[in-house]
């Protein structure tokens, strides 16, 4: 397996979190951060909130920071109060959205079901998506970490090409590790994230399955962050609390690079 021929993202989640005003000085601070680097060897996203969209994608106009949005609808337009559309997102100037993360599937009745027509509305927009999937501590526990993260994806890539795939980032979020101090083992980070791999394998081809960039997501830090994204099979980190300081999420970065 060659690992140098995946594309490495790291993108941050900020979540509910930062005013435009604030939006616009870590935008700022990150390109700073990274103005001597050389980041061709990584991919730099920040998914931000509706509302910072406009300011993020300004003020990262020019730098190697891509932005992206924490969601969109399915639909293209209508009667979907409070929503989203893939295509609105795509007029703003963004070019990432994650899909499925869990607190969406907690917290707001997101299912499978919902996530694939998201995911399918997305590509069609032209985004790329990042996919979201993982298991919950008590599926951790029953020994299905494996079947769970292997249905969420299969029934996320439903209808989804190979061609397709190219647009898709699929980051494996274990719920118990999220936001919560509680990191994956760099082992069992691997462990999962090559299971996904061999799902697609299954769903598409080998070569497929190679190409596509896997991430890890839990609690991932300037601490852990180098072993994390040194395994066979994670190609980048989704970050949630250390993408909102620029210093920790530059850490981040250069752990990948
Ligand atoms: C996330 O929100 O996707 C995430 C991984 O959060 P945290 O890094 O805070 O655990």
């Amino acid at each position: 397996m060659n690992k140098s021929t995946r594309r490495t993202v790291i993108a941050g989640n900020w979540k509910m979190n930062k005013t435009p005003a604030e939006a616009k000085q870590l935008i700022e601070e990150i390109k700073a951060s990274i103005s001597g680097m050389n980041t061709d060897g990584c991919e730099i996203v920040a998914c931000v909130p509706y509302i910072d969209i406009d300011i993020a994608v300004k003020t990262a106009a020019g730098s190697a920071v891509k932005i992206g949005a924490e969601n969109c609808h399915w639909a293209k337009n209508g009667a979907f109060t409070g929503e989203i559309s893939a295509d609105m997102l795509v007029a703003c100037g963004v070019e990432y959205v994650i899909i499925g993360h869990s607190e969406r599937r907690q917290y707001f009745g997101e299912t499978d079901i919902t996530v694939n027509q998201r995911v399918k509305a997305a590509l069609e927009a032209g985004l790329k998506v990042i996919l979201c999937v993982g298991e919950l501590l008590e599926q951790r526990e029953q020994g299905i970490t494996d079947e769970t993260v292997s249905l969420q994806t299969k029934i996320a890539l439903l209808g989804i090409t190979e061609e397709q795939m190219a647009d898709i980032i699929i980051a494996y979020e274990p719920v118990w590790a999220i936001g919560t101090g509680k990191t994956a083992t760099s082992e069992q980070a691997d462990e999962v994230c090559g299971v996904i791999r061999k799902v697609i394998a299954s769903l598409y081809s080998d070569k497929c399955a190679e190409a596509t960039t896997i991430q890890y997501g839990g609690s991932m830090n300037a601490k852990n962050a180098k072993e994390l994204l040194g395994m066979v099979n994670v190609d980048g980190g989704l970050i949630g609390g250390a993408s909102l300081k620029a210093e920790d999420f530059f850490s981040i970065i250069s752990a990948a690079q």
